[in-house]
């Protein structure tokens, strides 16, 4: 096989099956091996004191974490990336990397619920203050900053209200005052948005989702630019953080197909949700790869591609009914987390938490997950759902 430039690029497609793996270094093995391994040995005492090795010890690195490491880093043209034992994990220490006691945090108000507790106990306790703000803020987040304001933290589309972040405005305002960008990139993906090469400085990711794809491992990836890198990686290794071999060769594994997977994803998203559109019991679907939807200009301009995550909100109903349509489902499965191969379903209610936005969608709201079956099936499953519904009410 001819040698190929590591310089050379090509299309996302074929570019996802050549990151992170090196098979010459490995006896010709298509895929990098899986290295379980604590203590690494030094062949001499001089390499030893001198740290002369690639590897110096388990935690801080081994072959199999360094390749999902680079391809990570490759898809989100990254300084470099750390992973973490899951995406929460990797939130927290993005979070701890970046900020200080006696620091001001923007969070947006839309963010995946446990991210909100990050920063009302852990960051609070350290001193850490912690305000809200609207996803729809855009430019308009110059008037929210304060005099200590070290970081903004986005997610778009928003934890499932799903609205469109303006990310180039709002690091727009960030960069010219040297405040740090942070993103939860998880939805996109970077095959679908590019948070760093819009000036974002850490872009991180539930691996947990997309990237493995199977609904059987928790990672989570942190991408970051040569402004935060050394910050990000320091603190990181100080912290002990470090995932098993195991787990980074199936987010390795899942990597591979994440493109085609998505791009099926999407395809029978945008299927499922037009046809939930037009149900006499739904009052509106969150979709922003949905022609309509409140983002949908925003995701154009942004993203090149959607995942198979959307909400719908349903005119009002009895909760018995609403259960009863839950309970109807045979092929969405009712549970937590999302981007695996199977399609869930969850109800939502985000006005317990929300403190910068109101939610008052009128009526009660579910998460689907659009899987990798066929979206017939799905509709037929959905269309006798709403049948049990209408009979329950
Ligand atoms: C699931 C999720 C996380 C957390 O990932 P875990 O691996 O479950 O900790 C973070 N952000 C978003 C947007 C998620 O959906």
């Amino acid at each position: 096989m001819k040698a190929v430039s590591p310089e050379a690029s090509f299309a996302p497609a074929t570019e996802i099956t050549r990151i992170g793996r090196d098979p010459a270094r490995f006896d010709g093995f298509v895929n990098t091996p899986v290295v379980r391994g604590s203590t690494v040995l030094s062949a001499s005492y001089d390499d030893l004191v001198n740290h002369r090795g690639r590897y110096s010890y388990g935690r801080r690195g081994n072959p199999t974490s360094e390749a999902l490491e680079q391809a990570i880093s490759r898809l989100e043209g990254a300084a470099g990336t750390v992973l973490t034992p899951s995406g929460l994990s990797a939130i927290s220490v993005a979070l701890l990397s970046v900020l200080e006691s006696g620091d001001h945090l923007l969070m947006v108000d839309t963010a995946y619920n446990p991210t909100r507790k990050i920063c009302d106990g852990v960051l609070a306790r350290y001193g850490i203050e912690v305000s809200y703000y609207d996803p729809k803020v855009g430019a308009g987040i110059v008037d929210l900053l304060r005099p200590n304001t070290r970081a903004i933290f986005l997610e778009s589309p928003g934890s499932q209200s799903m609205e469109v972040q303006d990310v180039p405005a709002i690091v727009s305002v960030a960069r010219e005052r040297g405040i740090t960008t942070l993103i939860d990139n998880t939805w996109a993906t970077p095959l679908f948005l590019k948070p760093l090469e819009m000036g974002v400085d850490v872009s991180i990711m539930a691996g947990t989702k997309y990237v493995s794809g199977h609904s059987d491992v928790n990672l989570g990836t942190i991408a970051v630019n040569a402004r935060m890198w050394k910050r990000v990686l320091q603190t990181h290794g100080d912290m002990g953080i470090c995932v098993s071999p195991d787990d980074a060769a199936l987010g390795l594994r899942g990597l591979r197909t994440m493109l085609v997977r998505l791009e099926r994803h999407w395809k029978s998203a945008i299927e499922v949700a037009t046809w939930m559109k037009a149900q006499p019991q739904v009052a509106e679907v969150r979709y922003p790869a949905l022609e309509g939807d409140a983002g949908h200009a925003l995701w154009k301009r942004d993203f090149t591609g959607a995942c198979g995550l959307f909400s719908v909100i349903l005119k009002p109903v009895p909760e018995p009914a609403f259960a009863a349509f839950f309970d109807s489902l045979a092929l969405f499965g009712m549970g937590y987390s999302w981007g695996g191969f199977e399609s869930l379903i969850i109800p939502f209610d985000c006005s317990t938490y929300r403190t910068a936005t109101q939610w008052q969608p009128g009526g009660p709201a579910m998460r689907l997950q659009i899987g990798l079956e066929d979206p017939a099936d799905l509709i037929a499953d959905l269309a006798q759902g709403f049948a049990c519904l209408e009979a329950a009410r």
